[in-house]
Formats: C-alpha cells, structure tokens, sequence
C-alpha cells in the first residue's frame, strides 16, 4: 500500500486535475510522477491554474507554513502564464517542449516509477527535489528567452541605425 495519492485520481473525465488531486499537490502527498503530471497540467491550463492558487490563498495562514517549498513552484507557474498572456500560443508551446524535457529527465531517472513507493523514504525528500528541478527548469527557460529577446532588441537597434545613417547619408548627398 502506498502512501501517496492514487494517480488515478488525479484527473477528472474531462481531463482536468480533480479537487482531491489539487490538494494533494498542495498537502505534498502526489509521488513524483503525480506531481510531474499535475505541475505540467497547471502550466498550461488557467482553470486548473486558478482554482489552485484559489485553494492556496484559501488555506489559514498557519497551513501556509508547510507548503513555503511549493510556493517558488507556483510564482514560477505564475510568470509562465502572465508572460504566455503577453506573448503568444508558440511561446506557450515552448515551454510545454521544455516542461516536456523536465518531465522526460524525470522519468528517465525515476526509471520504474513504483521502484519509489517500495522503498521507505520522506515524502518530501522528492517533492523538494523535483520542485528545485522544476524552478530551474522555468528559471532557465526564462533566461534564454530573456536573451532571445535582447539579442532580437539588439538586432533590431543595429537594423534601425544602420537606416538613420543611410537616410542622413543620403540627405547630406542630396543637400550637396
Ligand atoms: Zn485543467
């Protein structure tokens, strides 16, 4: 018998993460393969996405404490989807190929994943580790788009300059 949530639970009919399954993402109970499915859930659908933040700011603020180590994974789902909003669908279908990657590692690693529930462990010893994985994987993700984006500005800035001196050069010609 294991002491994480039942996987099966997790999603409803309609394919959306269930209420009890929301909960033991927030109480820390999903294994990892769970908490891999629901935080990849969360990355891309904003009813799910709401209804989890809901229950967190819902939670007195002494239940707050135990949970402190998902909060950098939800601020992290957060800038996802508010820069998702700013952009476009492709953006949103990049992070999905990088969530993807993160959640392949994963698996690769777990390899079996019941090989976790037979052996006696702290629960929140994977969570804490897949939670590290995840932020950094999210962290780099932005990272590398914050680089696209300056080089794009950059190129951008050369292009415009590279007019100006043309249309000034081109004035100066014409004035003499
Ligand atoms: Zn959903």
């Amino acid at each position: 018998m294991s002491l994480y949530f039942d996987n099966n639970k997790l999603f409803d009919a309609e394919g959306h993460l269930t209420d009890d399954g929301l909960y033991a993402l927030k109480d820390g109970t999903l294994d990892d393969l769970g908490a891999l499915e629901a935080a990849e859930h969360l990355s891309f659908c904003d009813y799910c996405l709401l209804r989890y933040t809901a229950m967190i700011e819902a939670a007195p603020e002494c239940m707050k404490q135990p949970m402190r180590d998902l909060i950098p994974q939800v601020q992290a789902l957060m800038r996802l989807r508010s820069f998702r909003i700013m952009t476009n669908r492709y953006v949103s279908a990049a992070a999905a190929v990088v969530l993807g990657f993160v959640l392949w590692g994963a698996i690769g690693r777990l390899g079996v994943p019941d090989v976790a529930a037979l052996v006696p462990q702290q629960p929140a010893a994977p969570r804490e580790r897949f939670g590290t994985k995840f932020t950094t994987a999210v962290n780099g993700f932005y990272k590398s788009l914050d680089d696209t984006f300056k080089n794009f500005t950059l190129t951008a800035e050369n292009g415009l300059e590279q007019i100006r001196a043309q249309s000034i050069g081109g004035g100066a010609a014409k004035g003499e």
